[in-house]
């Protein structure tokens, strides 16, 4: 299932993030998705964390958050956090927007899981632990996005709505646009309950059988990365600039941080975008 011509980890100085190939081409367009290894935070929450936690001390998240900027060449004020709530709210981005949630949780962008971003010298990014974080880029008319997709906001679209506003708003052509779906926890391990069943049979009445996977003890797993990328597909997006990464969080918590997995207490990784 792992295709590693299409994506790989770059390990360097102790850091571990996850590339692309098809962004390869742009070096105008700089992005992120990080793993747990190589930050200052330290027991369940080790290492790497970049999410404001009631278990982590600020002061390691502010360290992160630093080295993650100074690693990929980026303004440590040009970052922007939100507070996700689950939504399919989006925000587009602008410098006004700069340092936003940045070194407390209080000012981050409210009531928000994704962003499209238009301009250069602004790094809007999402945080995830086992949600699907979900990049779209749009090369010819320099316009990207990045969601942040658990099964609410999965369900809720939030990709699909994040396609239309850069179709309908900034006249891209989904045949243009790079999807990068990065790593989350995997149709291997995500048990869901009968009401999201429901939810899925009745949102994709269609699919919802490549959607759902029935497993021998009767429950039943969703398979997140498909969910997403059919949305995509569906609002015209060409299969072959999909690129799932196929890790699951779950299944690999030495990699990754997995809310499921550590029951709760746990870190966050980070998906950010941004335009030189
Ligand atoms: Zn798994």
């Amino acid at each position: 299932m792992i295709n590693k011509e299409k994506w790989w980890f770059e390990e360097k100085n102790d850091f571990k993030f996850i590339k692309f190939s098809h962004f390869e081409k742009y070096p105008e367009f700089n992005y992120f998705i990080t793993t747990r290894l190589a930050g200052k935070s330290s027991g369940q929450l080790n290492s790497f964390n970049l999410g404001f936690q009631e278990y982590d001390n600020p002061e390691n998240v502010i360290a992160n958050r630093k080295s993650l900027a100074e690693y990929h060449n980026i303004q440590f004020e040009s970052l922007i956090f939100l507070r996700q709530t689950h939504s399919n709210n989006i925000k587009i981005v602008d410098s006004s927007d700069k340092a936003k949630g940045l070194l407390s949780k209080a000012d981050a962008i409210q009531d928000t899981d994704g962003y499209i971003l238009t301009k250069p010298g602004i790094c809007p990014v999402v945080m995830t632990a086992d949600c699907v974080p979900i990049i779209l880029f749009d090369p010819v008319k320099k316009i990207a996005g990045v969601f942040h997709a658990g099964w609410r906001g999965t369900l809720k679209l939030i990709a699909q709505k994040g396609l239309k506003i850069m179709k309908e708003d900034y006249n891209s052509d989904p045949l243009n646009i790079l999807v990068s779906i990065g790593p989350s926890i995997g149709p291997c391990c995500y048990e869901i309950g009968n009401e999201v069943v429901d939810e899925v049979k009745k949102i994709f009445p269609d699919n919802f059988n490549e959607l759902l996977i029935k497993k021998k003890n009767n429950k039943t797993h969703l398979d997140l990365w498909a969910t997403n990328k059919l949305q995509l597909l569906q609002e015209g997006v060409n299969e072959k600039n999909i690129i799932i990464c196929n890790e699951c969080t779950y299944h690999n918590p030495e990699t990754f941080f997995s809310y499921r997995y550590a029951k709760g207490i746990t870190g966050r990784m980070g998906t950010g975008i941004f335009f030189k």
